[in-house]
């Protein structure tokens, strides 16, 4: 595809700069640790893009998108993230969102599209349980119908920041004879319904982002199941292939790894620049080339999407070298400053943390942390693997 910048395109990516230069707030732009972020915090971007209009680049205008062609998407996200704004949340807008408006009823897009929209209902994930993570289709969360309700017993684990959302998806068994995948429902559940409940699990950095959450006799309309009874699986699956473009994360790599090279500019070895010593400018390079290649192909699923292709395995292809290249780059950030210990962000509640080391070495330990999670969450990467055998390679 060509990707040359055409006037228009040089002309649309300054006037993203120039609102997120005036409408960012300020004291939240170049937060690289969302861990200690407030839920109001997590919200300010997204009402302001909200009410520009910008919030759902990917959706169809109908439902409220913004008619981008995929480069001034693509110009847009190379711009929040050369900006470093607060990270926009993808469950709402770029997994259950497409779910609804593809396959919802009329209602279901009507009440609930436009709330994703203005953020008035946060949503969370509910598919992974304690014993079905990469085998989901052996979930045991049960729904069963009784009168116009469906009851839920059950239990999800991994549920992403759920401390902060109203609203949840859930994957439930509601016929236990089918096999496996045929007999799941997808359910719209509303936190505040009495029998939901939320237990924190705390990380390896030490921050609060994930939860089990608790299902005990929760009472859910009917009319909040997804499509048709037992065809959850079809849904869920069409939701994971969005989730996994997301989580590429090219535009912020490239940003995080600007970070670690001004860290090897400033960092001296015997009187010099780490930048310049052949192992790590080595390995910078490497990592800069494979960033490239990920960019391009990160495109190519672009274009490929704007001529109406669903995201498919290549959505696998980029998980997988996204979270890789990710996780390199955090890697050379704690190699670059490791020897001032273990430098970590300060927080309120965090009393370990030490302040050690020039500035930019703090968070490159927590960092380095968080971003283990990467490779595992959104399907493990040895899933996508086996995803890429079977559907692309025919094995
Ligand atoms: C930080 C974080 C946030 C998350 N947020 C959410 C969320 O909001 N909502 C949600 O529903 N889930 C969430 N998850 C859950 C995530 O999707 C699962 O952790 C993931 O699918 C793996 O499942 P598991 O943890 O049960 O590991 P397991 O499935 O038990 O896998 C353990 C290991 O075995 C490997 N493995 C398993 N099966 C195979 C196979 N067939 N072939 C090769 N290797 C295999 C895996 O790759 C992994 O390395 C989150 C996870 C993390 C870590």
């Amino acid at each position: 595809m060509d990707i040359q910048f055409t006037p228009e395109d040089l002309a649309f990516r300054d006037e993203v700069r120039e609102f997120i230069a005036s409408e960012h707030p300020k004291d939240l732009l170049g937060i690289r640790y969302r861990q200690h972020l407030k839920r109001e915090d997590i919200l300010a971007w997204h009402q302001i893009l909200h009410q520009k209009g910008w919030i759902a680049p990917n959706w169809p205008v109908e439902y409220g998108g913004t008619g981008w062609t995929p480069m001034q998407r693509y110009i847009f996200s190379e711009e929040c993230a050369r900006a470093e704004t607060v990270t926009i949340l993808p469950f709402g807008l770029n997994m259950v969102g497409p779910v609804i408006y593809t396959f919802g009823s009329p209602e279901q897009k009507e009440h609930f599209l436009p709330k994703i929209l203005s953020a008035e209902h946060w949503w969370c994930q509910g598919y992974s349980e304690p014993e079905a993570g990469s085998d989901l289709a052996s979930l045991r969360t049960t729904a069963v119908l009784d009168g116009d309700e469906y009851v839920i017993n059950g239990q999800k684990t991994w549920t992403t920041l759920a401390q902060f959302a109203n609203w949840i998806f859930v994957l439930a068994r509601t016929d236990p004879e089918a096999k496996p995948q045929a007999g799941i429902s997808f359910f719209l559940v509303d936190m505040n319904t009495p029998g939901v409940s939320v237990r924190p699990i705390k990380l390896i950095d030490g921050s609060y982002e994930v939860n089990d959450t608790f299902f005990d006799n929760v009472r859910v309309p009917r009319e909040n199941m997804i499509g048709e009874e037992n065809q959850g699986w079809t849904y869920a699956k069409f939701l994971l292939g969005h989730e996994r473009v997301g989580i590429a994360g090219v535009a912020r790599s490239k940003t995080a790894l600007g970070y670690v090279r001004d860290m090897a500019v400033h960092e001296l070895i015997d009187g010099i620049p780490l930048a310049e010593e052949d192992g790590f400018s080595a390995k910078l390079a490497e990592v800069e080339i494979d960033l490239t290649a990920l960019e391009f192909t990160e495109l190519r699923a672009l274009a490929a999407e704007s001529q109406g292709h669903a995201p498919g395995a290549e959505a696998s292809i980029l998980k997988i070298r996204g979270t890789e290249i990710q996780q390199r780059i955090t890697e050379l950030a704690v190699e670059a400053v490791a020897h001032y210990g273990f430098p970590k962000e300060p927080s309120e509640d965090d009393t370990t943390a030490l302040e050690v080391g020039p500035e930019y070495a703090i968070g490159a330990v927590d960092n380095y942390l968080q971003m283990r999670k990467t490779s595992i969450y959104g399907g493990s990467n040895e899933i996508q693997r086996n995803i890429i055998a079977k559907m692309v390679l025919g094995l």
